[in-house]
């Protein structure tokens, strides 16, 4: 048995329940092959061993009152990955469906996409099983703050910076911090995606929407192919979908689609985002009162059968597994021509390889949704600067940072025989960092 497969299975061994962390070693491993086989030093110094194995996981209990006096009891963790590039870094997941194994998925993926940024930033992620949806303010911020009365002992600006992810958004973050600092007297950068008026970043909130756009321009691009006029289906209609949406209108894309996790609406003369904004941000309400305010559009129960809408341009922006082998198959058929990861690990590794089979531009998650983690990053640099950048600034130093990434990805690929393959590019781009990184910092 090779090396890869020997590391693969002793995962395996140790982790059998946690299906998407199989999932994300499984894709990572097999697409590392070249380099490693190229490179036994890796093997010598047990560096894909290391990797997968976390170097702490906390799990810890968040009691927390509700609105009617009644106690409630949720389960929250912080799986500390990897810091041979820089501090922890990586966002906080509020959903029913958060368990160990989710967390450690994203975990494992945020080491690779962050050293893709060529920002010193390194790989973490947490999250809890609650559910904010239907929960007044003062119950998010009660859970909030509970949550925080035991994370704040692992976190902190040289240590561990959290920021948001699916369920967390400006309050939740808001609510974080403010506990943060009222434990610890300090006015630390410790999280990111705070608010404007306390140390937040201009170009945040629309970080991973524009940077996925950007992404996905340079990648067809190359291909003599853009945006303009381009028929797009974008899933989700949260914080990542609603400003690729944004941007992909912006350069003249006709975006039909988008979906939340009930349901989705089809609109062929191309999706209002004012109303899709004010419905889900004004409101926190539900995609389908898009029909009630643009009656001409339509819409379906139910998440995959967005993907059998025609498009140029697929999107995922919702969750991961969203797009599987079947869904991308129909893609296929009807003609689409690139996909772009919004979401982390939203296609399933059957589904990606149909893409790849069928001469699909694919743009994987961990490169194309880096721009958030970036802008992130360049939150923590005006922190420690205490200076704000302006919205143009930073939208020309995350656009810049997403070309190198292309480029980082594209590159790596063709080095190693995968020309157009950006998985295996940002796979091995992401990987060479650590790699050197942990070999040059001595077992530790
Ligand atoms: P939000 O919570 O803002 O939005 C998530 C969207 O996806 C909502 O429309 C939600 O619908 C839908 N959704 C959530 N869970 C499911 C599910 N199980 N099935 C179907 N739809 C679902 O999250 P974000 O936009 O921040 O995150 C979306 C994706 O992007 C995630 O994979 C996240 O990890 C990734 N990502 C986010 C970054 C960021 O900066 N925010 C950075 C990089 C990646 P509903 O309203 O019904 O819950």
């Amino acid at each position: 048995m090779g090396y890869i497969e020997r590391v693969y299975d002793s995962v395996v061994q140790k982790n059998g329940e946690q299906k998407e962390f199989l999932q994300a070693v499984k894709e990572v491993l097999d697409s590392l092959r070249p380099v490693i086989e190229k490179n036994p030093v890796y093997e010598q110094h047990a560096i894909l061993e290391r990797l997968v194995e976390p170097d702490r996981q906390i799990i810890f209990r968040v009691p927390w009152t509700d609105d009617s006096g009644k106690v409630q009891v949720n389960r929250a963790m912080r799986v500390q990955f990897n810091n041979a590039v820089g501090p922890y870094k990586g966002g906080m997941r509020l959903h029913p469906s958060v368990n160990l194994g989710i967390i450690k998925f994203l975990g494992f993926e945020q080491i690779f996409k962050n050293s893709l940024t060529g920002l010193p930033i390194g790989g973490a992620k947490g999250g809890s099983d609650f559910d904010p949806h239907g929960k007044s303010d003062a119950e998010v911020m009660r859970f909030c703050q509970s949550l925080m009365n035991e994370m704040y002992k692992y976190v902190g600006p040289d240590v561990d910076v959290p920021a948001g992810d699916i369920g967390v958004g400006a309050r939740e973050i808001g609510y974080f911090f403010g506990q943060y600092k009222k434990l610890t007297d300090n006015y630390h950068g410790v999280f990111t995606g705070k608010g404007l008026t306390y140390g937040g970043s201009l170009t945040r909130t629309e970080a991973t929407g524009f940077g996925l756009i950007y992404f996905v321009s340079e990648m067809i691009g190359e291909k003599g192919r853009n945006f303009d006029g381009a028929t797009v289906v974008i899933s989700g209609s949260g914080n990542v979908a609603t400003f690729a949406c944004q941007k992909a209108q912006e350069l003249g894309a006709k975006v039909v689609a988008m979906s939340d996790s009930n349901g989705y609406v089809y609109d062929k003369e191309g999706i209002k985002l004012d109303v899709v904004k004010e419905i889900k941000i004004g409101r926190r309400g539900r995609i389908k009162e898009y029909v009630d305010q643009v009656p001409s559009a339509e819409y379906h129960e139910g998440c995959s059968g967005i993907w059998t809408i025609p498009c140029d341009i697929a999107l995922p922006c919702a969750t991961q597994n969203e797009i599987d082998e079947e869904s991308a198959k129909i893609l296929v058929k009807n003609g689409v021509f690139a996909v772009g990861e919004g979401a982390n690990m939203p296609t399933t590794i059957e589904g990606t390889k149909v893409f790849q089979e069928n001469g699909v531009l694919f743009a994987p998650g961990k490169a194309s949704n880096a721009g958030g983690v970036s802008v992130s990053a360049l939150e923590m640099s005006q922190n420690s600067l205490r200076l704000s950048w302006t919205f143009e600034e930073v939208d020309e130093r995350l656009h810049n940072i997403m070309v190198n990434i292309y480029k980082n990805c594209r590159d790596a690929a063709e080095k190693y025989g995968y020309k157009d393959n950006f998985v295996v590019g940002a796979n091995i781009a992401g990987f060479e960092k650590v790699a050197t990184a942990m070999i040059a910092q001595g077992l530790y």
